[in-house]
């Protein structure tokens, strides 16, 4: 095309400043050949708006009046967009609203690494933050000290804590934080719980606010110091049993293997999690119904994938046992052994081949069915990082599935081998590989990213992406290795809260765990706590809390910390993997890219602490 330029696009005037309730007006001069079609993006745009239209000799003028601006609009982005034939072009600018700053919460304190006081304040000009405790100026110190949150992308909402660190009984009581920018002040109070004092006599949520707690305390009678002493000594006995049998318990969940931990460790016991659901309000009826075909109601993989394999008219290889030597155990599904074995005449290539064998204990009719149609649907899907699925062995008692074998085991298990802890794990057997680097873990995740990717494009909602459910392999070779589907076809029971429920909550997304919605999305959100896994070097999510505690703490929207060895940019993937709104979550193909992208060009990242 002749005479064809860009679309030039300036937004006037560029400066912004206005208090709250004012108005403002921005014209938007738009010129290029061809005349180019524009138009203000307003779609989230808070305040009340107006618009013109006007045409100059050349150059189209639209106008964008805000009236009574509101200071939801603080921080935006207000952009202009043109385009013609020759393509696009923008112009940008950035609201400045000032408005009185204001307290949007002040939480009780709850108990994260330190206690901490959570709230979000919002306000412009920045406000400053002072505490008064019991009323009395608090002085923040390396045990108590304020903190905010960096990056939250909630406009100009400023999160934080005020975090204590290892607050006793002399702790307890009231909070104020008090506020303050040019334009106003505010205040909210909140109360701390950290301990139980035997001199004070008092329930939960019925906090005293001693007049002079500090006078209180010196005046101590010796009696009362003796008890209190005496009451610290049976609490540490007390914790020490505890810990005991809680080491026995861990002890014994160690043994089993992926589905042991599903079962226990992940998911606590049956009881914990119903009433966690009783907690939370969503136990009167079982959550969990069955519906006319006799399956869960969590069970819901799409019948499109039957339709996939129906066109495809998938073979599944018949594997005859006398081909099969076993070798060794490997580990212990909820469903049944795994073992190594060799087997013969599986590929052209090489007589005998080592192979991961997963064997079904107790078949009846109708479990071998589902045992036929999981082994159809895992026929196929062949991906480089999903774990090749051979084919069956049905010939006779066990029935059994053959697997490439993946030698370095569950991914769980071998970054903790690989991190800072392996000698506490006492992971021994690992080969060794020294503690894993940034740039092998982004190569980790960018594996697992792009087996996502793959299921995502068949419309597989995975349902229970976790580390412990990947595989490694030679050459940090890692796939996908165990499917949401396995829990259907072994047993219906996997997901029934009423009966035993074993939903894997610390990977789930509000809406998965208070609604049982499954969904490509909430796979993005597991991703991003795989992600978190990874740089966590395989700690448990919230592992601090309780499955109760866990469940309150990602329904109310709270996120997993940024892990120490976590780059920003990584940090951020995992925040766009963890919005609330399914519909605003990253999609796996935009992960996996910058994962590459990441991987191609490591971000320079300095452990500080370490
Ligand atoms: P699963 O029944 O899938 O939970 O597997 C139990 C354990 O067996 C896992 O934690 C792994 O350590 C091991 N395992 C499962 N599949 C394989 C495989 N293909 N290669 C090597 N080890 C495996």
């Amino acid at each position: 095309m002749d005479n064809c330029s860009l679309p030039e696009v300036t937004i006037l005037p560029s400066a912004t400043k206005v208090k709250e309730g004012g108005s403002l007006m921005f014209e938007c001069h738009v010129s290029g050949t061809p005349p180019p079609v524009a138009s203000w993006r307003t779609e989230r745009l808070h305040s009340r708006h107006v618009f013109e239209r006007r045409v100059m000799v050349s150059t189209l003028v639209l106008v964008l009046q805000l009236l009574e601006v509101s200071s939801k609009d603080n921080l935006h982005n207000l952009t202009c967009e043109a385009e013609n034939q020759a393509g696009p072009g923008e112009d940008m600018v950035q609201l400045d609203i000032e408005f009185p700053v204001r307290i949007l919460f002040l939480r009780k304190a709850e108990r994260q690494h330190h206690w901490c006081f959570p709230f979000a304040v919002d306000g412009n000009p920045e406000p400053t933050i002072q505490w008064l405790y019991n009323g009395k100026e608090l002085t923040e110190n390396r045990y108590t000290y304020t903190q905010l949150f960096p990056d939250t992308d909630d406009g100009s909402v400023k999160h934080g804590c005020l975090f204590l660190n290892k607050p006793t009984h002399l702790n307890n009581g009231v909070y104020t934080m008090v506020v303050r920018n040019v334009l106003g002040h505010d205040q909210a109070n909140a109360t701390g719980l950290f301990m139980n004092s035997p001199a004070d006599n008092f329930d939960d949520g019925a906090i005293p606010v001693p007049t002079n707690t500090s006078n209180k305390h010196v005046t101590e009678s010796k009696e009362s110091r003796l008890f209190v002493i005496s009451v610290a000594v049976g609490l540490a006995v007390f914790a020490c049993a505890f810990l005991l049998v809680m080491l026995v318990v861990i002890n014994r969940c160690g043994q089993h293997s992926k589905f042991g931990i599903h079962r226990s460790s992940v998911l606590g016991t049956e009881d914990d999690l119903a009433l966690s659901l009783r907690f939370m309000n969503f136990g009167t009826n079982p959550p969990c119904t069955e519906d006319d075909s006799g399956l869960s109601s969590f069970v819901e993989n799409p019948q499109y994938f039957c339709g996939i394999i129906k066109d495809k008219d998938m073979c599944v290889q018949n594997i005859k046992r006398q081909d099969i030597v076993l070798k060794w155990e490997l580990g212990e599904g909820a469903f049944g052994k795994v073992y190594l074995a060799e087997c013969a005449n599986l590929s052209p290539d090489s007589d005998k081949m080592l192979v991961a064998i997963k064997t079904l204990k107790d078949a009846n009719e109708s479990t071998r069915q589902d045992f036929q149609r999981e082994a159809e649907l895992l026929t196929v899907l062949q991906h480089q990082h999903i774990v090749r699925f051979y084919g069956v062995c049905t010939d006779g008692e066990p029935l059994a599935m053959v697997f490439e074998y993946m030698r370095h085991g569950d991914l769980n298990r071998f970054l903790r081998a690989h991190g800072p802890d392996a000698r506490i794990l006492e992971e021994v057997k690992m080969p060794p590989l020294g503690q894993l680097t940034v740039p092998q873990m982004l190569h980790i995740a960018g594996q697992i990213a792009s087996g996502m990717v793959y299921l995502a494009s068949l419309h597989f909602v995975h349902r229970d992406l976790a580390t412990r459910n990947c595989l490694v392999g030679e050459g940090l070779v890692v796939k996908i290795g165990d499917f949401g589907m396995s829990r259907d076809i072994y047993s219906t029971d996997y997901y029934r809260v009423g009966g035993r429920t074993m939903l894997p909550i610390r990977w789930m997304p509000p809406e998965s765990i208070m609604y049982r919605k499954f969904t490509t999305e909430s796979d993005i959100w597991s991703f991003g706590v795989v992600l978190w896994e990874i740089f966590t070097y395989g700690k448990q999510p919230w592992y601090q809390l309780s499955n109760s505690e866990a469940i309150e703490c990602i329904t109310q929207g709270r996120e997993l910390e940024r892990p120490r060895t976590c780059p920003k940019e990584v940090h951020l993937l995992m925040q766009g993997c963890w919005q609330r709104e399914p519909q605003q979550r990253l999609v796996i193909k935009d992960i996996h890219s910058r994962l590459l992208a990441l991987v191609k060009n490591p971000p320079l990242y300095l452990d500080i602490l370490g």
